[in-house]
């Protein structure tokens, strides 16, 4: 709390005191509260789509401004429909909590972990070129084979990576690292693809 505020409330009569100090608690509690709605995607707790692009945007204009590596790698679940059919939706929704654990546990701290959407995970790898970002997939896929839950219902992910290049910007970047995952998939899923 700012320290006039809290000169002006120690000054004030305790029985108004101990009032406006729990006013202002619960407004700080509400603003969290706002915040995390405002930012996280309620299912997987991971950051939401919204939040991602605006991150996003400033990561490219920092790459840009200071020459400085980014890479991006965009994950869908494997036949989730089948998973859906064949486990019901409550249990996938299991699965989908669970993959976003795997991948928050093998993110740093800078990186962007978000729900892209419905079975879609992107994670924006600031400061780092594309051999690093290929051993980050690596990393995930061998965390997504020997997690307990995921590996006994064989729930796998494809993958796309890619980086930032010189004259890059957010539809291209987003357009190359489609391409990769949709390559990942064709060329049969369970794996990732990085295209420079
Ligand atoms: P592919 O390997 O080609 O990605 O196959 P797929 O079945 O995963 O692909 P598709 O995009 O056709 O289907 C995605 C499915 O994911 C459809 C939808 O029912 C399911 N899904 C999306 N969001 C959620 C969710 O929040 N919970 C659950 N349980 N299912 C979801
Ligand atoms: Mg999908
Ligand atoms: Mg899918």
């Amino acid at each position: 709390m700012d320290k006039k505020i809290e000169e002006k409330i120690h000054a004030l009569d305790p029985r108004f005191k101990k009032k406006i100090q729990d006013l202002f608690e619960s407004m700080n509690e509400s603003i969290s509260m706002l915040y995390e709605a405002a930012t996280h995607d309620e299912k997987t707790g991971l950051y939401n789509n919204k939040f991602f692009e605006t991150i996003f945007d400033m990561e490219i204009e920092k790459a840009k401004r200071n020459q400085q590596k980014l890479s991006i790698v965009m994950t869908d679940i494997d036949f989730f429909k089948k998973i859906n059919d064949t486990h019901g939706h409550m249990k996938a929704d299991e699965f989908l909590k669970r993959l976003a654990e795997v991948i928050q546990k093998q993110v740093r701290g800078s990186d962007i972990a978000a729900r892209f959407g419905g079975e879609e995970f992107v994670i924006l790898l600031p400061e780092t070129d594309l051999e690093k970002a290929k051993r980050f997939a690596t990393r995930l896929k061998t965390a997504i084979h020997s997690d307990k839950i995921l590996s006994k219902y064989h729930v796998t992910v494809s993958g796309g990576i890619t980086q930032f290049k010189e004259k890059d910007n957010k539809k291209k970047m987003k357009e190359r690292v489609d391409k990769a995952l949709y390559q990942a998939k064709e060329t049969g899923r369970d794996k990732f693809v990085a295209l420079k």
